[in-house]
């Protein structure tokens, strides 16, 4: 093709501005912005870039807690929870928990059970006789759940406020015919293996750091004593024990405070592997304090284990998907029932029947501190501000016959407790002005609550006896295993 001079710059001067487009387009954006592709085309050709929705981790229960109120029936716990509210206080951490049941209580023979039959009944799924522990009604050795989970590797943890031999704890471990078989029980609480226990002293076991030593435990006695490294077995018996050997009564405060909470608190440091635990904890004052009809006591120590079900709550928080939060009764005590009053007076008590006989009615018959001058001393320890001429003249009298009867010290005992004269007259006057009922000192058929939340709750909705606590909890392991 023929081109003239003319054309032949024109066609050089569109190559060198070509020229100087291309170099722009090489070195940067400044001269020609660069191609901004629609998002569109981006999502289009980009290999498999939608969005994947985090997978939500299945279920594995590795963890669960079984709180056993002793002597927790439903007028306990709602005696509790009103007293709280009336106090503007906060409420229970477990009444919405979102399954709740309703538990028979009666052991083999259908009648009012014992804690050794209730314990063994929840702890091995069968029903047996009074006083008998991990025994059946034939006094054949029937596995616990405790021993089960352990089988399985879990870690085993058994927690109580009263003493570490006491039926419910040992409902969990031992085998044996009469729950005062103190000796054989200490034995099967060595030979358990359990990874962790916690609670009062032993009854009559002196050799107990010999035992301990021997079966490869470390004994405390205090949580500062604890050891650092959460490998090995551990024993906490308390040493703030009172009386029967238990840890001391929860509403005379100081040293017990928050006692079961922090050993529920070293329990979950020490237990929580990923093979998982079993942690059954008791608030054993509950039961001891119905029988004495000593309502602002029973509360104190409601409230109590109730500090301990809210570190299982914490736990429970950062392990939804491995965790299963058990919160019940082995029976009720004391035929509670509730009428009009004045809620908050429970709270109002700062001392328990047991502390004040040894220390209030001791001090006073010790010196024979005249009436005029105890008064006030009674009055303040069982909050009893604006006694009527009435409430007054109770008091009077029931003074007098504990001066009459001078006999210091608390004479009482689990089946039979009775309190100094002045220490019933101001208990009773606590629970009449609180509008509690006590019908009874001893245990009853009523029906007790159970409180379910976390993986494996769905087991245990509706109304079923004392047994199927043992089998849900075996269905809820079965359905969420540990992968
Ligand atoms: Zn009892």
């Amino acid at each position: 093709m023929h081109t003239n001079p003319l054309q032949k710059t024109f066609v050089l001067l569109l190559l060198a501005l070509l020229l100087v487009a291309c170099i722009g387009c090489a070195r940067g954006e400044e001269t020609m912005p660069a191609a901004t592709p629609e998002p569109i085309f981006i999502v289009t050709h980009a290999p498999q870039v939608e969005s994947i929705p985090t997978p939500i981790p299945e279920p594995q229960l590795k963890y669960i807690f079984l709180f056993i109120g002793d002597g927790m029936g439903y007028n306990q716990v709602q005696t509790a929870s009103e007293a709280l509210s009336a106090d503007g206080r906060e409420p229970l951490s477990f009444l919405d928990f979102p399954v709740q049941g309703s538990v028979k209580t009666n052991n083999v023979e259908g009648k009012v059970t014992d804690s050794a039959a209730a314990a063994t009944a929840i702890s091995t799924g069968q029903k047996t006789v009074n006083g008998f522990l991990g025994l059946d009604s034939g006094k054949n050795r029937i596995e616990t759940i405790a021993e089960a989970l352990r089988n399985l590797g879990r870690k085993i943890g058994i927690l109580t406020t009263v003493s570490l031999d006491h039926a419910t704890p040992a409902g969990f471990f031992a085998h044996v015919d009469s729950r005062r078989s103190y000796a054989t029980i200490t034995d099967d609480l060595f030979a358990s293996g359990f990874d962790y226990f916690a609670g009062g002293g032993f009854h009559n076991t002196p050799d107990a750091p010999e035992l301990a030593l021997e079966n490869g435990y470390a004994l405390i006695h205090s949580f500062e004593e604890a050891p650092v490294s959460t490998e090995g077995k551990l024993i906490l018996s308390s040493s703030l024990i009172f009386g029967d050997f238990g840890v001391l009564p929860a509403i005379d405060g100081g040293a017990r405070t928050n006692w079961l909470k922090k050993a529920t608190d070293l329990a979950i440091t020490r237990l929580s592997v990923p093979e998982g635990f079993f942690m059954m904890v008791e608030g054993g004052r509950i039961d001891y304090f119905c029988h004495y009809n000593d309502a602002g006591s029973f509360v104190a120590e409601l409230l109590d284990i109730d500090e301990a079900i809210r570190s299982a709550l914490v736990f429970y928080a950062q392990h939804p998907q491995e965790t299963l939060i058990l919160v019940t009764a082995d029976h009720e005590t004391g035929d509670v029932t509730l009428r009009e009053g004045d809620r908050a007076a429970l709270l109002r008590q700062v001392i328990s029947s047991d502390i004040c006989d040894n220390t209030l009615v001791a001090d006073s018959l010790a010196a024979k501190t005249p009436f005029e001058e105890a008064l006030p001393l009674f009055v303040s320890a069982f909050g009893l501000d604006d006694l009527s001429k009435e409430e007054t003249a109770l008091l009077k009298e029931a003074y007098a016959k504990t001066i009459a009867k001078n006999a210091p010290g608390n004479t009482s005992n689990e089946e039979s407790g009775v309190y100094e004269p002045i220490t019933t007259a101001c208990i009773n006057l606590v629970a009449a002005r609180a509008g509690v009922r006590f019908g009874s000192g001893g245990h009853t058929q009523k029906d007790v609550p159970i409180y379910a939340i976390g993986i494996g709750s769905e087991f245990f909705g509706g109304t079923y006896e004392n047994t199927n606590i043992h089998d849900a909890i075996f269905q809820a392991v079965a359905q969420y295993p540990i992968s």
